[in-house]
């Protein structure tokens, strides 16, 4: 078995971070549309939220349309607000937000953000900064549809130039505009 293979087989879920926002127009849905029916494609588990809302509900019903194997992680208190999806092979209730992140941090292989608020961000930063202090060796991506993390990613850089992000961590977030190639990317990248 090649080594490419090898990180293929072992990447089987895939944590997808997204916006609950019921506000959002295209072309961020049809980015979230495609990307669960990506994950479809590949034969990949969908990770996230629980949710029925916005591009997190929009990911679940694609995927879930495409074959996938679709697991939610949703806080007590949320279940109504993000409106649990009714059609998940498998939905878990935790007591509160940070259960629910290091939930879908334990089941996921690898995590994708696409464009989303302040819970995305959140989300995004909290699995960079684990996988920067070696807490995991997951691949993280950032789906920048339509240019939406144009200005978080020049912030990076600056980040990076003023060492106040260490440049060796460049190379953690894998940036991609389409789904598909960012998948690859992912699969591609040794764990
Ligand atoms: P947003 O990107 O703000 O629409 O939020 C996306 C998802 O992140 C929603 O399911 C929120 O409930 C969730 N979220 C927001 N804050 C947190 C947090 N502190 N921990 C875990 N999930 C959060």
């Amino acid at each position: 078995m090649t080594p490419d293979m090898q990180y293929r087989r072992s990447m089987q879920r895939v944590c997808i971070y997204c916006g609950s926002s019921d506000q959002v127009t295209d072309p961020y849905r049809q980015a979230a549309r495609e990307m669960g029916t990506e994950l479809g494609k590949r034969g990949l588990s969908l990770v996230y939220g629980g949710g029925r809302t916005g591009l997190m509900g929009v990911v679940a019903d694609s995927a879930l349309a495409a074959g996938s194997q679709a697991y939610g992680v949703l806080p007590h208190h949320l279940h109504s607000r993000e409106r649990a999806h009714p059609a998940l092979t498998r939905l878990e209730l935790v007591d509160d937000m940070a259960a629910r992140k290091a939930r879908m941090i334990e089941l996921a292989d690898a995590f994708v953000a696409l464009p989303g608020g302040y819970g995305t961000m959140e989300e995004l930063f909290e699995v960079l900064s684990h996988r920067v202090l070696d807490l995991h060796r997951k691949p993280i991506a950032l789906l920048d549809t339509n240019g939406y993390y144009t200005h978080l990613l020049a912030f990076l850089e600056q980040g990076y130039s003023t060492r106040l992000v260490s440049p060796a961590h460049h190379e953690i977030l894998i940036v991609e505009r389409h789904a598909n190639t960012l998948l690859e990317r992912l699969l591609a990248t040794p764990r």
